[in-house]
């Protein structure tokens, strides 16, 4: 007997043949060996942007608070029909909305945090040999309000839940099988891992693999839990996120992305003295913008140049608060441009492995791709290139690192 969380996305529960489907596969967990079930699931696809979209319609700017109360209702509209269905055919069953599981966030309505999850009721239902169904992305903070946990957080919901239960193992079913070494849109020669460590897995979603939220991998790694990333539409095995071993250390690099969305905002003969790069991050900092790259080339006059990217979204307020700051330090001019874009290479095995990042720029140099702007950390190594050049690059690091997909 095992505990399994199993969370299904919006494409899952889409309509409701597809929620029988979901239905269908915990039936089967939970025959199989009397498992321990937990479900958690997403609202039906589509449904959160039209919640938001009529809250748009009714006033200008919603209540936020209200917002919540109004985006909970699309997954506890899921988890009723799941359950009303599993009920049907004769399985124990029981809904929980996110007060009920007492998942208690703090208040920060939209993008509220998970501070504690009360074990008592999910317990007892278990118990009680109940399969327990619990709505997604909904919690409540200590006065009793509805929260949310910010886009995609069901994925967050459900690793939470595993980790206060010390489940066996979280299952996250999508509309893709698994993680794959690349975007297969953009690299066709992409191979599906079999497993990934958390941390590569939190580099590769920061930088754009859309498979699960950020967060729910932070809580994965805290706690240990082996979460896998696998279809809903397959019997197929997905891909495990789980932590690293020696094995995952032999291949140097297990995925390649891409990020379309960072902007470089350069700073042009910026007094060369102590101090001054403080002044210009403080007030970026300050406005809760997140810098990513920066580069600083020193010269000999006494002068430099300074370059940062930041995400495109802040990019029209990074340059207005640059624009302050160049005056303030006697800097000559401020230039941006979004017309880069970051690819990366990611890997655990890159700890013990030299010439990973001569590789990534000869393989970069044999297609005449520039590289404006370079990061590294222990595992992940990116460069800014042009935009136009993103997605050749993400091919051409896949083929220099041993990563295509055998014919
Ligand atoms: N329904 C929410 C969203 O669309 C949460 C989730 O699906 O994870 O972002
Ligand atoms: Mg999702």
């Amino acid at each position: 007997m095992a505990l399994i969380v199993q969370k299904f996305g919006g494409t899952s529960v889409a309509d409701i043949a597809r929620i029988r489907n979901v239905a269908d596969r915990v039936i089967r967990t939970y025959d199989q060996g009397k498992n321990n079930v937990v479900v958690v699931l997403s609202a039906m696809s589509g449904v959160t942007d039209k919640l938001i979209a009529l809250a748009h319609e009714a006033t200008e700017n919603p209540d936020p608070r209200e917002l919540d109360v109004l985006l909970a209702t699309g997954e506890q509209t899921t988890a009723a029909i799941l359950t009303m269905m599993l009920k049907d055919r004769g399985y124990p069953s029981q809904s929980l909305l996110g007060h009920q599981t007492e998942m208690v966030t703090d208040c920060e309505y939209g993008n509220a945090r998970i501070l504690e999850i009360g074990t008592h009721t999910i317990t007892r239902l278990l118990d009680e040999k109940k399969i327990v169904v619990v709505a997604g992305f909904q919690g409540v903070d200590i006065k009793g309000n509805i929260t949310t946990l910010g886009r995609g957080g069901s994925d967050t919901s459900a690793v939470a839940i595993a980790a206060v239960l010390n489940a066996d193992v979280c299952e996250i079913y999508t509309d893709v099988d698994g993680v794959y070494t690349a975007d297969p849109n953009v690299c066709p020669k992409a191979r599906k891992l079999k497993s990934v460590s958390y941390d590569e897995m939190l580099n590769m979603a920061s930088l754009g693999a859309k498979v699960l939220q950020i967060r729910s991998v932070g809580f994965a790694k805290k706690y240990n839990i082996p979460v896998h990333v696998r279809s809903s539409f397959s019997e197929e095995e997905g891909t495990m996120v789980v932590n690293e071993d020696s094995a995952m250390e032999q291949l140097v690099v297990s995925g390649v992305t891409q990020d379309l969305n960072q902007a470089q905002i350069t700073l042009k003969k910026v007094p060369d003295q102590p101090g001054i790069a403080a002044k210009i991050f403080s007030p970026i900092a300050e406005a809760g913008i997140v810098v990513d790259m920066i580069i600083q080339n020193t010269r000999s006059t006494g002068e430099t140049d300074l370059t940062f990217t930041v995400p495109t979204p802040n990019f029209k307020q990074a340059m207005e608060i640059e624009k302050k700051v160049a005056e303030s330090i006697g800097a000559r001019e401020v230039t941006g441009d979004t017309n880069i874009a970051k690819v990366s290479v990611i890997g655990v095995g890159m700890k013990n492995h030299a010439g990973v990042a001569s590789l990534m720029f000869n393989a970069l140099a044999r297609e005449n791709i520039n590289v404006i702007l370079i990061t590294t950390s222990e595992i992940r190594i990116s460069c800014a290139i042009e935009k136009k050049y993103a997605e050749l690059a993400v091919r051409v690091l896949h083929t220099a690192f041993g990563l295509d997909r055998e014919e």
